[in-house]
C-alpha cells in the first residue's frame, strides 16, 4: 500500500527565498488555469483577495491539461507578465494542474453521486494568505536524496532534512509544504512491503470511542482523553488576545500570528503522537479490530463541537484502518445504530435507555453488573464478530 512519510527540513534563507518563489508560482498557475476554467462575474474582477471573487454560470474544463499546460507554462514563460515562471521547476507547476484536474473530478462526482461522503465543492482560487502552501516533484523532476542525507530538490537545492525514522523503500515523489507556524516538511510517498505483516495472533477488540474516555476496550483498558485543546486553552487565548490588538499588515502582527499558529500545531502535534501510539499498540496486540461507526459530523454540530473535534475520532479510526492493512490485521467498522448502551453484552437482552450520568447498571435478566462503556465496547466486539462471521456465511448477529 502506498503511505506518506513526511519529515522536518530546514532551508537556509536563500533557499526560504527560492521556495517562496516556487510556492508563488504554483499558485498563479492554478489561479490562471482556474481562471479559465471558471469565467468570472466581471464585477468581482477588481475585488480584494481571489478568493472573494465569485465564478457566474458554468465552468468548462476545457482546455484540456496538455493544451492548457503548454499556453499556461510553456507559452506564458516568453510573456513580459509571466515571464518568472521560467525561474522555478516546470514539474511542480505541470502537477498543480492535475490537481485541479483531479479537484474538478472530485467535485462532479460528489454531485452525481458516484463518489461517497462528504459534499466536495468547486476549487477555489488559492490565496498568497493560506495556511500552508505546497508543490509536488515527482520522479521526472530530477529530485533526489544525496549520498551525505540532504535533499536535493531543483532550482532550490540541497536542503538539511531532519530524518525522524527511516523511509521504508525509495519514494516515488515528495511534496515540499509550508505550514502556518513557517515550517516545512518534505512528504514522501512510498510504497510499504509485505515484510512489514505482522505474526498473527488471537486477541481481538472492540472499542468505544467516547469523550469521558477517549476509549474503552473490550478488555476493559480505559484510555484517558488527553484533552490537548483545552489544556492549551489558557495560552491560546492570550495569544489570540494579542494578536487582535496587532494592526493589519504590520509586522508585529505577523509575529503575533505565527504565535497563535505554533500554539495550534503543538497541540495537533500531541493529538497526533497520541494517536500513533495507541493505534500502533492496538494493532500489535490484537488480531481483529472493531470500531463503531461515529456520526462525528452529527455531533461536531452540538454543544460538544469542541471537545469532539478535540478528540479528533476521525483522525485516529483512520490510523486503526490503514496500520491494519499495512500489519495484516482486520479492521470493521460496525453499525453505529447498535443500541449499546441498552444491550447487555453477556445476554442480548435490551434494558431501555439509561441517562448518559449512568456509568453501571445491572441487567434486569441476567444480573451481570456492566461498566457502562466496557459494555458498549463489549457490544461493538460482537457485532464486529457477527457481521464478519455472517459475510463469511456463518451465524446471524444475535437479535438485539
Ligand atoms: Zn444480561
Amino acid at each position: 500500500m502506498q503511505l506518506r512519510y513526511t519529515y522536518r527540513f530546514y532551508p537556509d534563507r536563500g533557499q526560504r527565498a527560492a521556495l517562496a518563489r516556487l510556492f508563488g508560482c504554483v499558485r498563479v498557475v492554478f489561479n490562471d488555469a482556474l481562471a479559465r476554467q471558471k469565467p468570472l462575474k466581471a464585477s468581482n474582477k477588481l475585488l480584494g483577495s481571489p478568493k472573494k471573487r465569485v465564478a457566474e454560470g458554468p465552468y468548462q474544463r476545457v482546455p484540456k491539461n496538455p493544451d492548457l499546460s503548454r499556453e499556461l507554462i510553456t507559452r506564458a514563460k516568453q510573456t513580459p507578465e509571466r515571464e518568472w515562471l521560467g525561474q522555478v521547476s516546470a514539474v511542480p507547476l505541470q502537477q498543480v494542474l492535475r490537481d485541479l484536474d483531479k479537484a474538478w473530478a472530485a467535485h462532479e462526482d460528489s454531485k452525481t453521486g458516484k463518489r461517497q461522503g462528504p459534499k466536495v465543492g468547486a476549487p477555489r482560487f488559492k490565496s498568497r494568505r493560506d495556511r500552508t502552501q505546497s508543490a509536488r516533484f515527482t520522479a521526472n523532476a530530477r529530485w533526489k536524496i544525496t549520498d551525505a542525507g540532504k535533499l536535493s530538490l531543483p532550482r532550490i537545492g540541497e536542503v538539511k532534512v531532519n530524518w525522524s525514522r527511516e523511509l521504508p523503500s525509495a519514494p516515488s515523489s515528495v511534496t515540499v509544504i509550508k505550514d502556518a507556524a513557517d515550517r516545512y516538511f518534505a512528504s514522501f510517498v512510498v510504497e510499504t512491503n509485505a515484510s512489514e505483516v505482522l505474526p498473527e495472533t488471537t486477541p481481538e477488540v472492540g472499542i468505544d470511542l467516547g469523550l469521558s474516555h477517549f476509549a474503552v476496550l473490550s478488555d476493559g483498558t480505559k484510555v484517558a482523553n488527553p484533552r490537548f485543546l483545552r489544556r492549551a486553552e489558557r495560552k491560546l487565548k492570550k495569544a489570540q488576545r494579542a494578536l487582535s490588538r496587532k494592526t493589519k499588515g504590520s509586522n508585529n502582527r505577523n509575529k503575533a500570528r505565527l504565535k497563535v499558529a505554533r500554539v495550534h500545531m503543538r497541540v495537533a502535534d500531541a493529538r497526533k503522537d497520541f494517536h500513533h501510539q495507541l493505534s500502533t499498540t492496538i494493532i500489535r496486540e490484537n488480531q481483529a479490530v472493531y470500531v463503531e461507526d461515529l456520526c462525528v459530523k452529527g455531533l461536531g454540530r452540538s454543544r460538544l463541537a469542541k471537545s469532539v473535534h478535540d478528540a479528533g475520532w476521525s483522525a485516529f479510526v483512520h490510523m486503526l484502518e490503514y496500520k491494519a492493512t499495512r500489519y495484516g490485521r482486520f479492521f470493521a467498522k460496525v453499525d453505529r445504530f447498535l443500541a449499546s448502551s441498552q444491550t447487555c453484552s453477556q445476554c442480548w437482552a435490551v434494558d431501555g435507555p439509561k441517562p448518559l450520568h449512568v456509568r453501571q447498571w445491572t441487567c434486569t435478566a441476567c444480573e451481570t453488573l456492566h461498566d457502562r462503556d466496557v459494555n458498549a465496547s463489549r457490544i461493538v466486539l460482537a457485532a464486529g464478530r457477527a457481521d464478519r462471521e455472517n459475510a463469511c456465511g456463518g451465524t446471524v448477529r444475535p437479535a438485539a
